[in-house]
């Protein structure tokens, strides 16, 4: 498409390892496509330009990498000086520069860091009940005593979670120390692709070292902290992610609009949203699913039976009614066209001044234009007709096949799949608790099946 590429120099094409260069390099070749700077111009087939533009290539990597090494040599030199590298401190704490020296290291931030020795406390100690007797809480409880108490949420989220609490529970910072490479980047090759994720590092990489920065928190406490975390079994947002539930991505609270969470108990599972400052009550997972289900098979059937007795005439009839219009608004361009010429041609004989002839071309012009767009617009509706009479087609049997095969899936995964091929999302609504030894159902669910956007339907 391009003749060529203008750039300030041939390095600013540099990109990746050497498999990515030799792509950009041969996209150029075999696209014949021109680089101009300002100092040189390359012509990609020409033998001598290519080795050049090669060689370019070739050093500024080198180059990068030489740099990339010695920033990074530099920053576990300060690590292991006890300086704070990362880029933002942790909660309690804001980052200062060191006097008389390079780098950076942490000061504590007054109210934060009392909220930070707060948090450790009620984890490890607890409060004291009534009886004089001390009650610990969990990261959820935690979460939502400082939502209550209007406590600012850490990086300015809105509210404090579990996630923020662990976060901070788990950080060693607070002990004093700093740490480095606790995380990295990983390449890995799925379907023939490379992606990239982040993974713990191996514990030769990883650093821990004294921070030159005071601590917020006592060593015997981070300790208590992190037995309790591990024999609580606590896991993170991550790891909780792989268990399995058919309905991830599907429901969504209708008071808040996060996604709902499930959790196993004995002899079941809940459905509940993981907001906490949320007011929706939580439920049996079995009675929704079941509920949901129920719901397909019922929007099928008035489905069926709407579009057996529809047919497809409607909007076979609008897509005609558009498409004459496209036709009618070609023709008027082309007369308009013809207007157009004919204002020059007048002009140049001298019957319009050239006000009147500036005012008439530009009336026409905009007439054109106007034309134009009407013309793109219905051009986009068809395919929107053409689209959703093409998925109502298709949603009835995917509809159908979910409801004859589901209960018999046996992954949660499989399930999930499915359950997005029909629908959109599903909305939970639950204000109040379930009455005792009612059948739990007092919520509301409601369905949005995958239909391209229409006002009708
Ligand atoms: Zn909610």
């Amino acid at each position: 498409m391009w003749d060529g590429v203008l750039v300030m120099e041939v390095e600013r094409l540099a990109r990746g390892d050497t498999i990515d260069q030799g792509i950009v390099a041969q996209t150029f070749k075999y696209s014949d496509t021109m680089i101009i700077t300002p100092i040189k111009d390359y012509k990609p087939n020409d033998e001598f330009d290519e080795e050049y533009f090669e060689f370019g290539l070739f050093m500024s990597r080198r180059e990068y990498k030489t740099i990339n090494r010695r920033l990074q040599r530099g920053r576990l030199a300060s690590v292991k000086e006890g300086k704070y590298v990362a880029s933002r401190p942790p909660y309690g704490y804001e980052r200062v520069r060191i006097e008389h020296d390079k780098g950076f290291t942490l000061r504590p931030v007054g109210d934060e860091a009392d909220i930070v020795r707060f948090i450790f406390q009620l984890y490890t100690t607890g409060e004291k009940q009534e009886g004089g007797s001390y009650h610990k809480l969990g990261m959820g409880a935690i979460a939502k005593r400082l939502n209550e108490m209007h406590i600012p949420a850490p990086n300015g989220a809105s509210h404090w979670q579990d996630g923020t609490v662990r976060v901070i529970l788990k950080n060693p910072t607070y002990l004093g120390k700093v740490r480095w490479k606790t995380n990295k980047t990983q390449k890995k090759v799925v379907d023939g692709r490379v992606k990239k994720e982040r993974v713990p590092s191996s514990a030769d990489e990883r650093v821990l070292t004294n921070g030159i920065h005071p601590p917020l928190i006592d060593e015997s406490v981070f300790l208590l902290a992190q037995d309790i975390m591990s024999s609580k079994g606590s896991v993170s947002i991550q790891e909780r992610k792989t268990i399995a539930n058919p309905l991830a991505g599907v429901l969504t609270c209708g008071l808040c609009g996060r996604t709902m969470a499930r959790h196993p108990v004995p002899g079941g599972a809940i459905l509940y949203c993981p907001n906490n400052i949320c007011r929706s009550v939580s439920s049996k997972y079995d009675i929704v699913e079941a509920r949901l289900l129920q719901g397909i098979s019922d929007w099928l059937k008035d489905y069926r039976l709407m579009w057996e007795t529809a047919q497809s005439d409607d909007i076979t009839s609008a897509v005609e009614i558009k498409e004459k219009a496209i036709a009618k608004a070609k023709h008027d361009i082309s007369t308009l066209e013809k207007q157009l010429a004919r204002t020059h041609d007048l002009l140049e004989q001298g019957v319009y001044t050239t006000e009147t002839f500036l005012e008439r071309s530009r009336s026409i012009s905009a007439r054109i234009e106007q034309a134009k767009s009407d013309i793109a617009s219905l051009v986009s509706e068809i395919e929107v007709d053409r689209i959703r009479e093409e998925s109502k087609k298709t949603i009835i049997p995917k509809a159908e096949r979910l409801l004859d095969v589901y209960a018999s899936l046996p992954s949660a995964e499989d399930k999930n799949k499915l359950l997005k091929e029909v629908l959109e999302k599903a909305v939970y609504v639950k204000e109040k608790r379930s009455p005792r030894g009612s059948a739990g159902d007092n919520f509301e669910l409601t369905l949005y099946p995958k239909l391209p956007y229409s006002s009708d339907k």
